[in-house]
C-alpha cells in the first residue's frame, strides 16, 4: 500500500484505492512527518530519511512538490553559497539546479572568489520533475498527497509548564491521526495566506492553491502560545514570449563554461551551446505614471505587512526612488516554454493596469500577459522561539523551516529545511540535536541570525552577513561540511563522503607539495619568466607564496614542475583560491582559538559600548550596553553577538587593558 501511495500520481489510483491506502497509513508510527513539499519541505524530508528516520512527506498537491513559486532561478550572491552547502550535506537543490539549469553564470566575478555567486536560470518543469523523482526513490520516505488540518501535541508536562511534545497530525479529509515523534512544518506562504490582485483579496497560499487550514495556525498561536507576525511578497505577471520584441532589449549571454552547483557533477545537463540567453531592459517614465495613477486600485501596497526589501515590487521601487529607471530582466522559464519571467516587475494592480504598465516598456509595447502578477500575505512564526536545531523551544519534536520562519527565497528555505530535517530525525531516533556555527557555514549564519535576532522583514542571505566569508567560500563547502555531515551528522551518503575524502587528500597533497617547493626569487624568475615579481631581495619563496600573485596560475606552476604538480590539475582553480585566502583564513582561525582560550578575560565595567571606537554594529553595541557582560565568555554567549564583534571587543580590551 505504501508503495502505491508513493506512485499514486503515476499509477492514477482511484479515490477508493487511495483512501484505502490512507487508512493503512494511519496505523503507522512515523519517526518524522514533514508538512509541505516546497523547498524547505523536500530537503527536510530527504534529509530526515537519509539520517535513518522513517519519514512521511505530506503536501497539498503531489504535482506542485518542488515547484518554483516565483522566479525560475537558483543561487546568486550569498544564495549560491547556501546551495553549495546544501549540496555538500547531500541535499537536493544543487543537483536539481544542474539538471534543470538553462543559463549558468557566476555573479560578482569582479570581486574575490569568496563572494562569487553561482547562479542558474532554471527550466521550471525539469526542476520539479527532478525533485519529485529524487523523493520517490529515497529509501524510508513516503510521499502522501493531503492537506494537514491539525497538529497534535501532548498536554504540557506538569514539571515543565508550557512544555509540550508533538505527537502527530491529522489530514483535512477526516482521516485518523497519523503519529510521529517529530513534525517539521514548512508551509511557506500558506499559513493564513491571502492573495491580492487590484482590489480583490481572497484566501490562498499561492495562485491556484488554498491556504493552510486555520486549524494549524490556531494550534501554533492558541495552543502553543507562539508569537506570529505577518509578511507579504509578490510575483510579476508572466509574459507571452512571442509578443515581446527582444531586439529592443540587451542580450545577456550565459557563461561559456557552465559551472555546476553540485560537487558530484563535473558538468551540467544542459550543454554550453544549448544555454538560453536572458535580456535586460528598463522601465520608463510611463511605468512610473501608471503605478502612481493606479495606487488607489491596489490594496496589497496599502497593507501594513512588510515586504521583501531586496526584491521589491515595482510599486515600492517607484515610490522609493521616483524619477529613476529600473532594470527589468526578461528570463526564459524553460527550454520549450513560451513564457518570459520579467524579473523586477512584481506587481499587484488589477490585470488591465498590469497590461498597460508593461506596454510602457519599449520591448513589451505589444506584449500579452500569460498570467497576471499578484501578491500574497501570510503568517510567520517569530523565529527567536526556535533553538539552533530549528526546534520550537517549548514543544519537543516540533521543527519549523522555510518561509514560515520569516525568510524569503528558495535557497534560504532549502538550507533550513535540510537542517530541520536532520534534527527532526535525530530527535526521533533519540540522538542529540546538532548545530552549525557561523564560523563554519552560511547555514550557521542564517540560523543564528533567525534564532538570535529574529526578523522584522523577509530575511534573505547576503555575503555581508557572514563575518567569516573568506573561509566560507563556495569552492570549499564540501571540505567544510561533507566530512562533518557524514561523520557527525549522518546525512551524507558514503559515495559522497568517499569523494570528499579523495578531494581533501588530493588537495592536502598538492598544498604540501606547493609548500615544500621553496626557491629563491631569482630561480622563480627563471622558472616563470612571465611572472611580474616585485621582491627585489633574493628571498626564499614557496610555491604557495608564488601562487598568490595575480599573474601566476596553477597551470603555469604545473608546466614548470610537471613531475610533482601536473597530476593535480583537476584542482587548479581550487588551489589558486586556497593559496590566495589561506593566510587570511589562518589568521582568523588563530584569533577564534585565542578568544576561546580567553573565555575568562574580564571586561571593564566602565566601558562605554555606545561610543567604543571599534567596528561594532549599532545592534551589538545596544546589546552590550544593556547586558554589560563581565567576561568575554559571557559576551560570546549573548543572543545577537557575532564572532566578528567578539574579535573587535577582545582586541580593544587587550590593547587598552
Ligand atoms: P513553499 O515553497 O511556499 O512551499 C510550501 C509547501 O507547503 C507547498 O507545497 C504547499 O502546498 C505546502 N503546504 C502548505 N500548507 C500545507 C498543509 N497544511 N498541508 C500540506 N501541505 C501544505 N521568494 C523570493 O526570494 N523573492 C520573491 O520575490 C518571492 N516572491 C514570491 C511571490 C509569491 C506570490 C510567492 C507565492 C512566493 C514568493 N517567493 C519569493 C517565495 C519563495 O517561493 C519562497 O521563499 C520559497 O518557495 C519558500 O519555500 P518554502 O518551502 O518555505 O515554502
Amino acid at each position: 500500500n505504501l508503495f502505491l501511495i508513493r506512485y499514486k500520481d503515476t499509477w492514477n489510483l482511484n479515490s477508493k484505492e487511495y483512501l484505502h491506502a490512507v487508512m493503512f497509513i494511519d496505523l503507522i508510527q512515523y519517526d518524522v512527518i514533514v508538512v509541505g513539499g516546497g523547498h524547505a519541505g523536500t530537503e527536510a524530508a530527504a534529509a530526515a530519511a537519509r539520517v535513518g528516520a522513517e519519514t512521511l512527506l505530506v503536501s497539498q498537491k503531489i504535482e506542485t512538490i518542488g515547484a518554483l513559486s516565483c522566479n525560475p532561478s537558483l543561487g546568486g550572491v550569498g544564495k549560491g553559497q547556501l546551495v553549495k552547502e546544501v549540496d555538500a550535506l547531500d541535499g537536493l537543490c544543487g543537483r536539481a539546479g544542474d539538471w534543470a539549469g538553462i543559463h549558468f553564470s557566476i555573479l560578482n566575478r569582479r570581486k574575490g572568489p569568496a563572494v562569487w555567486g553561482p547562479r542558474a536560470q532554471l527550466d521550471r518543469q525539469r526542476y520539479r520533475e527532478f525533485i519529485q523523482s529524487e523523493l520517490l526513490s529515497t529509501p524510508r520516505l513516503t510521499v502522501l498527497e493531503g492537506s494537514v488540518e491539525e497538529l497534535f501535541v501532548s498536554e504540557p508536562n506538569p514539571e515543565e509548564p508550557g512544555h509540550h511534545r508533538v505527537t502527530g497530525i491529522r489530514l483535512a479529509n477526516g482521516s485518523h491521526p497519523i503519529s510521529a515523534s517529530s513534525v517539521v512544518l514548512t508551509t511557506g506562504t500558506f499559513l493564513s495566506g491571502s492573495l491580492f490582485m487590484g482590489q480583490s483579496k481572497s484566501p490562498g497560499g499561492r495562485i491556484g492553491d488554498a491556504p493552510s487550514s486555520a486549524g494549524l495556525s490556531h494550534t501554533l498561536r492558541e495552543r502553543l502560545g507562539l508569537r506570529t507576525g505577518r509578511l507579504r511578497t509578490g510575483t510579476p505577471p508572466r509574459i507571452v514570449k512571442d509578443s515581446v520584441d527582444l531586439s529592443l532589449a540587451n542580450v545577456h549571454p550565459p557563461d561559456s563554461h557552465p559551472t555546476p552547483f553540485s560537487f558530484l557533477n563535473t558538468h551540467t545537463h544542459c550543454k554550453p551551446e544549448e544555454q538560453l540567453p536572458c535580456y535586460l531592459t528598463y522601465t520608463t517614465p510611463g511605468v512610473e505614471r501608471v503605478v502612481r495613477e493606479s495606487l488607489h486600485l491596489n490594496c496589497h501596497i496599502q497593507e501594513d505587512a512588510k515586504g521583501p526589501r531586496y526584491c521589491p515590487s515595482i510599486e515600492s521601487r517607484v515610490l522609493r526612488f521616483p524619477g529613476r529607471r529600473h532594470q527589468v530582466w526578461l528570463e526564459p522559464e524553460g527550454v520549450t516554454s513560451d513564457i518570459l519571467y520579467p524579473q523586477g516587475l512584481s506587481m499587484t494592480m488589477p490585470p488591465d493596469v498590469q497590461l498597460r504598465l508593461i506596454r510602457e516598456i519599449p520591448a513589451m509595447h505589444r506584449a500579452e500577459i500569460h498570467t497576471p502578477g499578484y501578491g500574497v500575505q501570510y503568517d510567520f512564526v517569530c523565529p527567536t522561539q526556535l533553538s539552533p536545531a530549528l526546534q520550537v523551544k517549548s514543544t519537543q519534536g516540533l521543527f519549523l523551516a522555510g518561509q514560515i520562519n520569516g525568510t524569503t527565497g528558495y535557497e534560504e528555505a532549502a538550507a533550513q529545511g535540510l537542517w530541520a530535517g536532520v534534527n527532526a530525525a535525530r530527535c526521533a531516533l533519540s540522538r542529540p540535536t546538532v548545530a552549525l556555527s557561523r564560523t563554519e557555514s552560511y547555514i550557521g549564519v542564517l540560523i543564528d541570525d533567525l534564532v538570535s535576532r529574529g526578523v522584522t522583514e523577509p530575511y534573505r542571505m547576503f555575503t555581508s552577513r557572514a563575518e567569516f566569508r573568506t573561509s566560507l567560500r563556495p569552492d570549499n563547502a564540501d571540505l567544510r561540511l561533507t566530512l562533518k555531515g557524514f561523520e557527525e551528522v549522518g546525512c551524507v551518503s558514503i559515495v559522497r563522503y568517499q569523494e570528499a575524502v579523495r578531494v581533501r587528500d588530493s588537495l592536502q597533497d598538492a598544498l604540501a607539495t606547493l609548500q615544500a617547493l621553496a626557491l629563491s626569487t631569482q630561480n622563480w624568475r627563471k622558472k616563470l619568466p612571465d611572472m611580474r615579481m616585485s621582491e627585489v631581495k633574493n628571498s626564499l619563496l614557496t610555491g604557495m607564496d608564488v601562487l598568490r600573485y595575480n599573474d601566476v596560475s596553477f597551470e603555469m606552476l604545473a608546466s614548470a614542475f610537471p613531475e610533482c604538480l601536473s597530476h593535480h590539475m583537476e584542482f587548479s582553480q581550487r588551489l589558486k583560491i586556497e593559496a590566495v585566502y589561506r593566510p587570511h583564513c589562518n589568521l582568523q582561525k588563530k584569533e577564534i582559538e585565542r578568544i576561546q582560550k580567553e573565555e575568562n578575560m574580564s571586561l571593564p565595567q566602565d566601558i562605554n559600548y555606545l561610543t567604543l571606537p571599534v567596528s561594532l554594529s549599532h545592534e551589538v553595541r545596544e546589546i552590550l550596553d544593556r547586558v554589560r557582560p563581565t567576561t568575554l565568555g559571557a559576551a560570546t554567549r549573548l543572543q545577537g553577538m557575532t564572532p566578528a564583534a567578539i574579535i573587535h571587543l577582545f582586541n580593544y580590551v587587550r590593547r587598552t587593558g
